[in-house]
């Protein structure tokens, strides 16, 4: 029940699958048809007693069939099929001011959204079927009721108006039940896609192997600092003889190897600045509001870490490796790309010079 009140409120977190909804869906016509058995026994309407068992049973048929995951567009099918003859059987035995064409109306926004196979994206009946089925029904009943005379009557104008108030409000409910579980489903997906797109989001500015922030990120930050017109520093680090590394211990060792730098960047760094891995086996730090001299020092204290860090492997022991730095500062006026160029042409000049070192 609190979980309908969500629905029909709009406030539901979580998706009911279209199994569960369905068996709500028979329970509710079983019960209803139930309630109207002993309407009808209480009135002597012997064949519209006989009917609603009839329907009563087949909602439990429905059900235990939904639970042996038999086709659910069948057994709803089904269920159409049985409202809409119960509708113009209970019409033309009652007339139509009993209300029960109403229903004729309010399953077809149901039916229209059924023939969607309750997934919206693959059609698998036309959806006018349902429209023209019920739609039809409605108009015969609307001719019939001109020609004929209801076959029974409550004898009584208090009971005829109260029938057709209660068709009425179910009717309505259907409609209100159906909608607002539609627009609960419009929510659910809605929230799910805000939520993957911040997971991607994030995904797409983060570099797998290591964690740290990619290229894209730092650009992001770059274009902040130009609104602020703040000073900044890169330095870039691009690891020594790299490829020696994976062609002697392996690839695995090499990813290991960056992670460990990775590591070692971070926990050297302060906390406004933003570490990323540039490309292969080159890491960039974007420092703001840092001098040129202070980011040396820092590309010094990484460089010191990463030459004492032990790099181990199972088969042959640790070893050590090292890098070589460049460091820049943009002065007014750079490009943040001819910052990066200044301390790319630096660390060419380190790797030239012998490597292991911060130009
Ligand atoms: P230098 O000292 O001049 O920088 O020499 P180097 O060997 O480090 O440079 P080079 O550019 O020749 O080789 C870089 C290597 O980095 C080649 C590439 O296979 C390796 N590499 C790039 N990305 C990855 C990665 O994600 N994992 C591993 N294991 N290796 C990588
Ligand atoms: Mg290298
Ligand atoms: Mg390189």
């Amino acid at each position: 029940m609190k979980k309908i009140w969500e629905y029909i409120s709009v406030r539901a977190e979580k998706a009911l699958s279209i199994k569960h909804v369905m068996s709500l869906a028979m329970m509710m016509l079983g019960f209803f048809h139930v309630c109207l058995v002993v309407f009808f026994l209480v009135f002597h309407i012997y064949p519209m007693v006989a009917l609603d068992l009839f329907s009563v049973a087949l909602y439990l048929f429905c059900l235990v069939q939904i639970q042996r995951d038999k086709s659910l567009l069948l057994l709803f099918n089904l269920s159409y099929l049985q409202i809409v003859l119960h509708s113009v059987i209970a019409a033309l035995l009652l007339g139509t001011d009993s209300g029960f064409s109403l229903y004729m109306i309010a399953v077809m926004p149901i039916g229209y959204y059924a023939a969607f196979n309750f997934n919206m994206r693959k059609q698998v009946i036309n959806p006018m079927c349902y429209v023209i089925i019920s739609g039809a029904a409605f108009c015969f009943l609307r001719v019939a009721s001109r020609y004929m005379e209801p076959y029974y009557s409550y004898g009584n104008k208090t009971v005829d108006g109260a029938i057709y108030m209660v068709n009425y409000f179910v009717a309505v409910i259907t409609i209100v039940t159906f909608v607002s579980t539609l627009l609960n489903q419009i929510k659910i997906l809605e929230n799910l896609r805000v939520m993957q797109n911040k997971q991607l989001e994030k995904l797409s500015k983060t570099d797998a192997l290591t964690g740290l922030a990619n290229r894209r990120s730092i650009e992001e930050r770059y274009a902040q600092s130009e609104a602020l017109r703040e000073a900044y520093s890169l330095v870039i680090g691009d690891i020594d003889d790299f490829k020696a590394v994976n062609d002697t211990y392996g690839h695995n060792v090499g990813d290991t190897v960056l992670k460990a730098v990775a590591e070692a960047f971070k926990s050297t760094v302060r906390s406004e600045d933003i570490v990323c891995r540039w490309g292969g086996e080159e890491f960039l730090i974007f420092l703001p509001k840092c001098s040129r001299a202070d980011a040396a020092h820092i590309a010094q204290r990484i460089l010191e870490k990463v030459r004492v860090t032990d790099m181990r492997t199972a088969e042959q022991g640790n070893f050590h490796i090292t890098m070589t730095l460049g460091v820049a500062a943009a002065q007014v006026g750079m490009e943040f790309t001819e910052v990066v160029k200044l301390a790319d042409d630096r660390l060419y000049q380190g790797k030239q010079n012998g490597k292991n070192r911060v130009v």
